[in-house]
């Protein structure tokens, strides 16, 4: 009986789902797939998580290397190859953070706790917090009048502009959402403001939502986000570079970081501040969740506003990513790498010790099969991170470290960052890599009750298969340094809830069990798609990349160019991409025919990674040496961006969008021609794939 459901159910995964391998080998890869489900449990993410998330672990302090020896003990208990890189970087760390309220010009200034106040039943709340302060910012010690400028955005300063408001020599206060924070500093400090306060407002993440914690997981009154300002990716003293001993360093008085100080708050404190200030009302997309009508200033309130940050070379401090390997038996130059960061604000039992545990449980599965004698064709990485919270510092640092070997060697990147935040799945990542991540949720138990996760995916959508979206990567996790930079496929999945307590104290092992994922559930399900995920990546004859589709769905958002370019009543073309995709699909189909009946007939090994080869160039060939021209020259994939002025919103083939934003008709021109002919160069990589299979 079960003999014969076993083979019902391989019958079903090689007419549609384990794309790249040959009909002979899907027994084999059937029974591999099994065995990896089985490993993830609940209590082992439970255990893991408690450990690593007991005390704030921010990078650059003594806590991460506390969990950097954890995570490589585990791995090397389980019999994995293991080591971590050390990156002396930018990190400078708060000597003193500080606030004060002064109602109107020559009051005493009222101090404001920016004491994330414990809370009932939870211990970790009564431990040790880091300071109010936003990463990289600047000193300074400043008193002004306040200027509420909404979410801080370039077209926020417009609408200030037209209410005749200048923010210059007076402090801001921004609320977060709809920008990266960066983003928001880089703003006020061009238009001259003297600091910046950003707040959580209510209706964000706060009562607006639901019941604060510890009565639900939204953010109460005292908890705050903090977060970096840092806009470039990785360390600012070596940008595009790794930082090596003995690399050469931009100078500090010349690194490209904001120059004013910034601190987080709670919209407890907010309320004190917002509530003081008169002049005009605001625009209503302004108004927030507190119990008045809110007002843009500037005053009577003024702000005085301390933060001391670490100088110089003070600021400078050791970080340490973590790697443990499985060599593969087939294809050991092929590498399939999963990474997480293992830093975090606070905490951060969501972010990102979700992410680290899913690396280790994904790890052991593969380790415990390797045991067994069952080793993967490729090899395959699992690295947890340090600093992706300062601006994905650690992962960029390797990433430009090993630029040449991932060049040649790296097939794809997993991705995992605070993945358990509720029971709504949902995942991203190169068009390429849609069909297999959606091909895995269907062999991956549902996160409770009977059926498959893909079955519960479908039904959370009413049925409707258009609902079962996967997004693009935009910026914002350890993904960009493969992905924009490399154009190496990346992927990831998770679960996401409500949130409210992301990048605070209350992000902890508490909350976790309270709320996040009380089960652990989603912890396990997680480690399973991506171990399956992983599995079909590492195994497959032919890595499993979907051409086809992503040719598709890049040619769909060629309309976006074509709505930007009407919105200037320019006379400029897009036929060319549009006719390039169409002949990258078609390319795209032939090679998927070939490789599937030369997979039905004697393939050798050494063929397939000759194939394999020749795919991995197909999304290298859609990034270019000169990099952007407005975003900066780090982000080189032709393919998706994150957008310069918001920071995690994606961006569409953005060499040609930036040229509609910020361009002309002729530098549009121009960009749509180089686009065009690096799609037909990447189109040439899937003819050598066809022409490999011969
Ligand atoms: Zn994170």
């Amino acid at each position: 009986m079960r003999l014969a459901l076993g083979l019902l159910l391989v019958a079903t995964s090689l007419s549609a789902q384990q794309v790249g391998f040959a009909p002979s080998a899907a027994v084999r890869e059937d029974s591999i797939e099994r065995a990896l489900i089985a490993s993830p449990d609940t209590q082992s993410a439970r255990v893991w998580t408690k450990a690593l998330s007991r005390v704030p672990h921010m990078a650059g302090t003594p806590e991460q290397a506390v969990t950097r020896d954890y995570v490589l003990n585990l791995m090397k208990s389980w019999g994995l190859e293991t080591w971590f890189t050390t990156y002396d970087v930018f990190l400078p760390q708060p000597d003193t953070s500080g606030l004060w309220l002064i109602p109107t010009a020559g009051a005493a200034p009222q101090p404001l706790s920016l004491v994330e106040p414990p809370v009932a039943g939870d211990s970790t709340s009564r431990g040790p917090q880091v300071l109010a302060f936003n990463g990289t910012a600047a000193s300074g010690n400043v008193t002004g009048d306040v200027v509420y400028v909404g979410f801080g955005l370039i077209e926020d300063y417009k609408t200030l502009d037209s209410l005749g408001i200048s923010v210059k020599g007076r402090i801001v206060i921004a609320r977060y959402g709809r920008s990266y924070r960066g983003i928001k500093a880089r703003e006020a400090e061009r238009h001259g403001a003297l600091g910046l306060i950003l707040y959580s407002d209510p209706t964000e993440d706060g009562y607006v939502r639901g019941d604060v914690y510890p009565k639900g997981p939204m953010r109460p009154w005292g908890g705050y986000q903090r977060g970096s300002v840092l806009n470039p990716d990785g360390d600012p003293t070596t940008p595009g570079y790794a930082s090596l001993p003995g690399a050469r360093r931009v100078p500090f008085d010349s690194l490209d970081v904001p120059h004013i100080p910034v601190i987080p708050i709670g919209y407890g404190n907010a309320e004190k501040i917002l509530s003081l200030l008169s002049g005009p009302s605001v625009p209503q997309s302004w108004q927030g969740g507190l119990p008045f009508r809110y007002h843009a200033g500037p005053g009577p309130a003024q702000v005085h506003l301390v933060l001391r940050v670490e100088q110089g070379a003070r600021a400078m401090h050791p970080i340490w990513d973590t790697f443990g390997m499985i060599r593969g038996t087939t294809y050991p130059d092929q590498w399939i790498v999963m990474g997480a960061h293992r830093d975090a604000w606070g905490p951060g039992a969501d972010d990102n010790i979700t992410g680290t545990t899913t690396v280790l449980a994904t790890a052991r599965a593969f380790a415990e099969l390797a045991k067994r004698g069952i080793r993967p064709a490729r090899t395959i990485i699992f690295a947890t991170w340090d600093a992706e919270e300062w601006g994905d510092v650690g992962s960029t640092e390797w990433v430009e470290q090993m630029a040449d070997s991932l060049q040649l060697r790296a097939v794809a990147y997993i991705n995992e960052d605070a993945m358990a935040t509720g029971t709504n799945f949902g995942g991203a990542g190169s068009p390429s890599l849609k069909p297999l991540i959606r091909a895995s949720t269907r062999i991956v138990p549902a996160l409770s009750g009977p059926g498959t996760l893909y079955d519960s995916w479908l039904a959370a959508h009413r049925g409707d298969t258009t609902g079962l979206d996967i997004g693009n990567m935009g910026g914002g996790s350890d993904f960009a340094g493969f992905y924009h930079h490399l154009g190496i496929p990346a992927g990831e999945i998770g679960f996401g809830g409500p949130g409210g307590v992301y990048h605070s104290m209350y992000d902890n092992y508490e909350w976790m069990t309270a709320f996040g994922d009380p089960q652990y559930r989603a912890h396990r399900t997680a480690a399973q798609l991506d171990a399956v995920i992983i599995s079909r990546l590492a195994n497959a004859a032919v890595a499993p990349f979907d051409y086809a589709a992503f040719g598709t769905e890049m040619r769909d958002l060629v309309s976006e160019l074509d709505t930007g370019i009407a919105r200037k009543g320019w006379a400029v073309s897009t036929e060319s991409v549009k006719a390039a995709l169409d002949r990258f699909i078609a390319s795209a189909r032939a090679f998927a025919a070939a490789r599937d009946s030369g997979l039905a007939g004697s393939l050798s090994t050494g063929k397939a990674g000759a194939v394999t080869r020749a795919l991995m160039q197909v999304e290298r060939r859609l990034t270019r040496p000169q990099g952007l021209t407005y975003a900066g020259t780090w982000f080189k994939s032709l393919q998706f961006a994150s957008d310069v002025d918001n920071g995690y919103a994606t961006l569409a083939f953005p060499t040609v969008a930036e040229a509609i934003r910020y361009g002309d008709a002729a530098v549009t021109t121009r960009e749509i021609q180089d686009l065009a002919s690096r799609i037909d160069a990447a189109r040439s990589a899937l003819e050598d794939a066809r022409a490999a299979l011969r």
